[in-house]
């Protein structure tokens, strides 16, 4: 990465005696679109509240270029903060409410009306100012609050969750509009949520937090391809998990596994592992092939989902495993034997 825009540092905030944010250090370069994803309560929109200024950090540093953002009160810094109720003002036009944002930035009523008609066809609202936002769309009303956001032209946008009050077909829209914009406007973007498919699609960069932890930082497909722990294996997507032990080093991309369904191989791990170390192989169901040679089993269950069938195998000690597979591929029926085989590639191993 090019010098960073913004930098986290040993972040860190405590309450009491909980910790919310953990030692976080993270570099965020400009024009990224970069999603905090991780469960309820696993310090997310701490993290955005710290670098808005909303909270002070119990220690840590957070940078913007060479400045110190911690000596700047929230509105002096040059970030800004979409909330996930958008709060906009009732009685307030939609015009007054994307003019609010501009906190007196420009003068003179002509030039922020012209300001506010920009900002508004921005976000593809044209000749909506003089509406009031009770009389518009949820999905309108998020415009409203993103032109607002970015009135002031911040160098980074943070999104609490900015799809929450959005029905499921808005948002994937709605998805696809936020990332052409951030695109067009070449803004960081930071964007909070705890859907992995949405982050999967916004994000140039992920990164996870796990109680109060960054654990792992990565592109979407990176992470997903290489996950560095159980944690993230299972939160990226539906993943297979063969508990096993490590085998002695060898030479070559690959390391043995004496795992509880038999020998296997696959992809040396990451992290420092030594051999004899209980691990868990973690293979995707669509990384699974249920033709030619490999592990026994009997196909137990069978599911259609349209682009894809899913399918149980039930292997001789008892594990079973989840394949997806195309529909119509030369498929075996439910009570058959199966044999189960993946590439050494398509497995991490991750500690146990
Ligand atoms: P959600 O997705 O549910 O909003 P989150 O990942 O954003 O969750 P945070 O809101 O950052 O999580 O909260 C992290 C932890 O810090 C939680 O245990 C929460 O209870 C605690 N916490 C947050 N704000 C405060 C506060 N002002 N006082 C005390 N504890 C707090």
């Amino acid at each position: 990465m090019s010098a960073p825009l913004l930098r986290l540092e040993n972040l860190t905030k405590r309450f009491g005696a909980g910790t919310a944010v953990d030692a976080v250090s993270l570099d965020l370069a400009a024009s990224e679109f970069f999603c905090l994803l991780g469960p309820s309560g696993c310090g997310k929109s701490t993290l955005l509240r710290l670098i808005a200024g909303f909270e002070a950090p119990s220690s840590g540093a957070i940078r913007l270029g060479d400045q110190d953002l911690a000596a700047l009160p929230a509105h002096r810094r040059p970030v800004n903060m979409m909330f996930q109720s958008y709060a906009l003002f009732p009685h307030m036009s939609v015009g007054r409410n994307v003019a609010y944002g501009l906190d007196g930035l420009v003068a003179g009523r002509a030039a922020t009306a012209e300001r506010v008609a920009a900002l508004l066809r921005l976000v593809r609202l044209e000749g909506f100012a003089d509406r009031a936002p009770a009389t518009l769309s949820g999905g309108q009303r998020q415009r409203v609050a993103l032109a607002r956001a970015l009135a002031r032209e911040p160098r980074v946008l943070l999104l609490d969750e900015p799809m929450a009050a959005l029905d499921r077909t808005l948002r994937e829209e709605t998805q696809a509009e936020l990332r052409a914009l951030q695109r067009r406007l070449a803004t960081t973007f930071v964007v909070v949520t705890h859907d992995p498919a949405e982050a999967m699609t916004l994000a140039d960069r992920i990164g996870v937090m796990d109680r109060g932890r960054l654990v792992q930082v990565g592109r979407p497909a990176d992470l997903y391809r290489r996950p560095a722990t159980r944690f993230v294996a299972g939160l990226l997507g539906d993943v297979n998990l063969i508990p096993g032990r490590l085998g002695a080093e060898e030479p070559g991309p690959h390391r043995s596994i004496e795992s509880v369904v038999g020998p296997l191989l696959a992809r040396a791990p990451d992290a420092p592992l030594s051999a004899g170390a209980d691990i868990v192989l973690a293979v995707r169901p669509e990384d699974l092939s249920l033709s030619g040679e490999g592990v026994p089993g009997t196909l137990v269950e069978e599911t259609f989902l349209g682009d894809r069938t899913r399918r149980v195998v039930r292997l001789a000690d008892g594990t079973c495993l989840r394949a997806t597979t195309a529909p119509g591929e030369g498929a075996p029926a439910v009570g058959e034997a199966v044999a189960v085989r993946f590439a050494p590639d398509a497995a991490t191993i991750l500690p146990a």
